[in-house]
């Protein structure tokens, strides 16, 4: 039996129930398929934690994280709780630097039976992934406060750094990725998106982007410029695979690409660095339906299924890569026999009755010879 530490942080507004939530399914698939089991460390952190103690990670909450196998998170951040400079509290910015998780992961996947934003019937084959740097580029001064200090009232100025030593990473990372899912059967391309015509980071982005490739010489690989990939994935989203960029151009083209198949409920996300992962939703703490049994879960149990990707890699325990395949055919399967129905869409569904759909779907033994065979 593999057994894994998993430093997980609920943290606040919906992200103590779709934390709860992703436990769940993935305990039980770990329980169907065997071999290997999460034991999930909890740590406490987020605005909540900051205004009744005045920090945002609980005393070793830190040491802990970096001993653990992978860390999961909910959500952070509350409107009206903030830092001293008036923002909000984030120490999973300064996680992502920590721990340098310089490649965040965002699938972009369409499932049967969710409104479709694009009329275009192709628009069902969505399934690509946004690669977004996520310790540097414009994102590097927002990342640990006061890097860039504000000494005047006239002029403010924000850095955007792009280095050798991580860019190369990234790339690699990119290839690699396109290899796996190549050998998954899907397209197999990487599409550097910059903005290399205006900017000298980003020039230097594509010039090594290019030098990277040559050693992927199986995998297709082409250029776009930010503006035209926006542009881009709303007249083709189903022509792309994996698409790598910059920090603040992953930001924003991530927010499209959950808008395109469905809503923030569904954009997973992973973060990962040369010796930690870190596993969350791309959405925020969504205080305005917290406590209300309304939010969607399947972002964080998506992010649960990269989470024991991630594990099965990096511990060659090929029953964790099993128990991720369970809980994606589950949700496949739920989506296709329209069982899953998310009050975000429209839908009759909130947390608990998404979570228990899926926890009979994974028991169901079609379901599990889908996902086996
Ligand atoms: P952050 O900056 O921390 O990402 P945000 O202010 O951009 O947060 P979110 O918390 O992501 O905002 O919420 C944006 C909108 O999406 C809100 O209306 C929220 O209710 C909705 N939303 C976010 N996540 C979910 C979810 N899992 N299920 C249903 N609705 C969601």
């Amino acid at each position: 039996m593999q057994n894994f530490t998993i430093a997980t942080i609920p943290g606040d507004g919906i992200g103590k129930d779709i934390i709860k939530s992703a436990i769940e399914l993935v305990d039980l698939s770990s329980e169907i398929i065997g071999g290997f089991k999460c034991e999930w460390e909890m740590i406490d952190a987020g605005a909540e934690y900051y205004s009744k103690n005045g920090t945002d990670v609980e005393p070793q909450g830190e040491d802990r994280i970096n001993e653990a196998d992978s860390i999961f998170l909910g959500a952070i951040g509350l409107p009206s709780v903030r830092y001293e400079d008036g923002t909000e509290i984030c120490p999973h910015l300064r996680f992502r630097e920590m721990f340098s998780l310089y490649a965040g992961v965002r699938p972009v996947k369409a499932y049967p039976n969710i409104t479709n934003r694009l009329s275009n019937k192709l628009s069902s084959k969505i399934d690509l992934v946004i690669l977004r740097e996520s310790t540097e580029g414009l994102f590097y001064t927002a990342a640990v406060h006061n890097r860039c200090p504000v000494d005047n009232n006239d002029e403010v100025q924000d850095i955007m750094r792009i280095t050798r030593n991580t860019t190369e990473k990234l790339h690699d990372f990119a290839f690699k990725l396109a290899r796996q899912r190549k050998k998954k059967g899907k397209l197999g391309k990487v599409t550097c998106v910059d903005k290399a015509n205006v900017f000298r980071s980003q020039a230097f982005f594509r010039k090594i982007f290019d030098e990277r490739k040559t050693n992927f010489q199986d995998i297709q690989s082409d250029h776009c410029y930010v503006d035209a990939m926006a542009l881009n994935l709303i007249r083709n989203p189903w022509e792309y695979d994996v698409m790598v960029m910059e920090n603040m151009f992953g930001d924003i083209l991530s927010d499209l690409g959950g808008g395109l198949v469905g809503g923030m409920g569904m954009a997973s996300c992973a973060e990962i660095g040369d010796n930690h992962g870190l596993f969350q939703p791309a959405h925020g703490s969504a205080p305005d339906i917290m406590g209300q049994d309304k939010a969607n879960p399947l972002a964080t149990i998506l992010s649960s299924t990269l989470m024991l990707d991630y594990l099965a890699d990096k511990n060659n325990c090929s029953n964790a890569a099993k128990s991720s395949k369970l809980i994606e055919t589950a949700i496949e399967v739920g989506f296709q026999k329209n069982k899953l129905r998310p009050m975000e869409f429209g839908g009759d569904m909130g947390t608990q009755a998404i979570t228990k759909e899926l926890m009979d779907l994974l028991k169901d033994t079609n379901v599990q010879k889908e996902a086996l065979n």
